[in-house]
């Protein structure tokens, strides 16, 4: 629990439902798995700074070295289960499915001091990357696809510990399945990364990351119809060792960051750890800011 979070909050009672919700059909450019990326398009800047004294327990400021207990939060809303370790009053709301379209999210419009991890795919899988996201007490959506993750499923447990979930990255990672499948293809690739991490995981994904980072508004409705909430795409990235970003030259609050099981694991993850320290942003769960955890 952060108390400066409940003082944020009460200070700024902000119900403001303002997102980044992509109608258009395919978004093109987008290359998430590639080593050549580009950041996400269509972004509006906000002029939101980041609070300049909010400690996080995963490292931001930790002043008087020790944070407040959870005897001083808000009450708890229907989100704020007990899985969430970061008590705070969320103040975005996912966009409901619209003519069974799946939102798209980019960035979340928040006034907490938060950042957003996530990590896609699952090719590389080292001790090194548990023990660093054990160190830092990450939590963060892993979009994991099948295919490559099938190898050893059971490293990914490793990282619950922390609260990271995982999520929906399709089966086979077909980066150009907007242009090349249609609805019913589309959504058996996702059917079977839900029934997969079902079975591997114990949940069924709510959030689902295109490869490639493109998509259309028939993987919205395949996306809405295999179950999912959301499509998550980013404004930020870990990446070859240091931050790339979409807008500006820092984190900022509700900023969504893709990062990438990969070689250089460690150096992404300190270039992030080094920029959301920087920016005075606490890393927490998506899933449970947005409530679907
Ligand atoms: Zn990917």
């Amino acid at each position: 629990m952060l108390g400066d979070h409940s003082a944020v909050l009460s200070s700024a009672p902000s119900r403001r439902a303002v997102f980044s919700v992509v109608g258009a059909s395919v978004v093109a450019g987008l290359t998430a798995c590639s080593s050549s990326e580009t950041s996400t398009p269509v972004q509006t800047p906000t002029g939101a700074g980041a609070s300049p004294d909010v400690p996080g327990p995963n490292g931001a400021l930790a002043v008087g070295g020790e944070v407040p207990t959870s005897s001083a939060s808000p009450t708890p809303t229907a989100t704020a289960t007990k899985r969430i370790r970061r008590t705070f009053i969320p103040d975005y709301q996912l966009p409901p499915m619209v003519g069974g379209l799946a939102p798209v999210i980019t960035k979340i419009e928040t006034k907490h001091p938060v950042v957003f991890l996530t990590i896609d795919d699952g090719n590389i899988k080292t001790p090194e990357s548990i023990k660093l996201m054990a160190e830092y007490d990450y939590p963060a959506s892993l979009f994991l696809t099948k295919d490559t993750v099938a190898d050893n499923p059971a490293f990914f447990t490793a990282f619950k510990a922390q609260g990271s979930l995982v999520e929906n990255h399709t089966v086979t990672h077909n980066i150009n399945m907007v242009r090349q499948w249609g609805y019913q293809q589309q959504l058996n690739d996702m059917v079977g990364m839900q029934e997969y991490s079902f079975q591997h995981y114990g949940r069924r994904p709510t959030l689902f990351r295109p490869p490639g980072g493109a998509y259309s508004n028939v993987m919205r409705q395949a996306v809405a119809d295999a179950g999912m909430k959301a499509i998550v795409t980013w404004e930020a990235k870990a990446n070859a060792g240091k931050m790339d970003y979409q807008v500006g030259n820092s984190l900022r609050p509700g900023d969504i960051v893709l990062m990438h099981f990969r070689a250089e694991f460690a150096a992404d993850l300190a270039a992030f750890r080094a920029a959301h320290l920087a920016a005075g942003l606490e890393v927490v769960l998506l899933e449970d800011f947005l409530g679907v955890a």
